[in-house]
């Protein structure tokens, strides 16, 4: 399988490579040049499988250069680190499952990406014979920071960096990062809000100057945010191997189609499941569910993206978004994969900060492709309304998307199997999830903790419970244009200069 960029495609690497560079030079973003179509067949095998060997299988197709064994020995290696099932899908109601892809180390679904990617990077750089050192420079919303720091700590010739908006994470996100164990880690706050962190971090990724300074210390920069396609890749696998979960368990019948709702900030997550449609999964209707930042709904409703607008902090910070990378990749598919008109609507986004579509060109391409979202009061009470019909308690990016399929369901009267991504467990977001559904005032993230363990009668996760405990290692703050220079004194210590 080759891979091509979203802005030239006169480039046709490798995925080894894709991985290893993360973006490519002009600026665009790596995309397989073809989707394998999953046979009858490989689905059969596929639902004998556990999940590691369905995501060892998958993977293959579009990563040549390892063998189904070496993948599978990754991905029993990332999924040992989860807590029983990775991705369990919960039937709560006749047409309701609920995809919990949060049994990680971070209790976020980016540790679905983020235990396999150290594996893929650290491989693909030896099978193309590279011995240079990688800096993984990342920008987080809050979750891929702390799931990126765990999973490259102390992984041999990786050092991971990480960027934060000060005010723009909840108090248990910033606590994970700022204890982050491990002596090839460095994290700080950006005085700013995500964009201005994904910005600094991107302008950083295309600066020649950078690149040849970092190579003279021995260094290759990567990335472990969503465009980076090892990223995607392990994503995909988790919606083919619902599909394969809803088949075995009688929920769907051959050639039965289903829905799926998933709450969308960087378009990372939605996009695999593009991605697994591609590949012959019978997705019916994709929703994508914003939060008060809907300027994906707003895209998806009316053809024009449009940042000239309030930037909001909501009660789902790791959707507190404007500027979603991985829209990128889809614009690459709706524009029949013009590498031209896709570059020319991210200059016209980064001059302009808009630019627009047509239409009808987006009803034709993805017809399936619908959006909604949740303002606050509807996400809470729907934390609150899952709490009380079903007894499932969700955190709120989870109940975002909820909110958004009760309105689809009130709408259209669908019956087809919907499948809700559920993305990160309710205890990393327990002040708010003990204010709906227990009412309760207690602003102290960790005070909460207790109390919704105690209500719910569920153990706190002990990789959240021991964060009180920890020394805080990381309290930096610093200014949005200091990103390259924090990221040179932290190497030049790092390597004794
Ligand atoms: C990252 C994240 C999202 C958004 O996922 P994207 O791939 O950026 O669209 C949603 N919920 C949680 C909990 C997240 O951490």
């Amino acid at each position: 399988m080759k891979y091509t960029s979203t802005r030239n495609k006169q480039i046709s690497i490798s995925g080894i490579e894709a991985i290893v560079q993360g973006i490519s030079p002009d600026g665009g973003l790596y995309v397989p040049c073809d989707f394998p179509v999953l046979t009858k067949k490989d689905i059969a095998k596929l639902i004998e499988m556990d999940y590691p060997e369905r995501a060892a299988y998958i993977m293959n197709l579009y990563l040549d250069e390892f063998t189904y064994d070496e993948l599978l020995e990754i991905t029993k290696k990332a999924y040992s680190t989860f807590d029983g099932d990775p991705c369990p899908l919960l039937s709560i109601d006749e047409y309701l499952n609920v995809l919990e892809l949060w049994h990680g180390p971070t209790c976020a679904f980016k540790d679905m990406a983020l235990t396999v990617l150290p594996y893929l990077l650290t491989i693909s750089k030896r099978k193309l014979g590279l011995d240079e050192k990688t800096v993984i420079l990342v920008a987080t919303s809050g979750d891929t920071g702390k799931a990126a720091l765990e999973g490259f700590k102390d992984v041999d010739g990786v050092d991971v960096i990480v960027f934060y908006p000060d005010k723009g994470v909840s108090a248990m996100q910033k606590l994970q990062m700022q204890t982050q164990e491990g002596k090839n880690v460095f994290v700080a706050a950006i005085d700013g809000n995500f964009d201005d962190a994904q910005t600094a971090v991107k302008n950083v990724f295309v600066d020649e100057k950078v690149k040849a300074r970092l190579k003279d210390m021995g260094y290759a920069l990567s990335s472990a945010n969503s465009i980076n396609w090892g990223r995607l890749l392990p994503q995909i696998c988790y919606y083919v191997s619902a599909f394969c979960d809803l088949l075995s368990s009688g929920e769907i019948e051959e050639r039965e189609t289903f829905n799926v709702c998933v709450p969308t900030g960087n378009f990372g997550n939605i996009l695999a499941c593009y991605y697994a449609k591609k590949m012959g999964i019978p997705v019916d209707k994709l929703i994508c569910a914003s939060n008060d930042n809907k300027i994906l709904t707003d895209f998806l409703n009316t053809g024009v993206y449009d940042t000239h607008r309030e930037f909001h902090k909501t009660i789902s910070p790791s959707m507190d978004i404007l500027i979603s990378s991985n829209l990128e990749r889809l614009l690459f598919e709706i524009l029949d994969r013009d590498d031209l008109a896709t570059k020319e609507l991210m200059t016209e986004l980064k001059r302009d900060g808009v630019y627009k579509i047509d239409k009808k060109l987006l009803r034709k391409k993805v017809p399936f492709l619908l959006a909604g979202y949740a303002t606050e009061e509807e996400t809470e009470d729907c934390i609150s309304a899952a709490s009380d019909v079903y007894d499932y308690i969700m955190d709120p990016h989870t109940a975002v998307a909820y909110s958004v399929t009760m309105d689809y369901i009130s709408e259209t009267r669908d019956e087809k199997q919907m499948v809700i991504v559920s993305t990160a467990s309710p205890f990393k977001f327990p002040v708010v999830v003990q204010r709906a559904i227990n009412a309760t005032n207690e602003n102290d993230e960790l005070k909460a903790l207790k109390d919704l363990s105690f209500w719910t009668g569920e153990e706190i996760p002990p990789q959240i419970a021991k964060l009180e405990k920890s020394e805080r290692r990381f309290t930096k703050v610093i200014d949005k244009n200091q990103v390259e220079q924090c990221m040179f004194e932290y190497l030049g210590e790092r390597n004794g200069r």
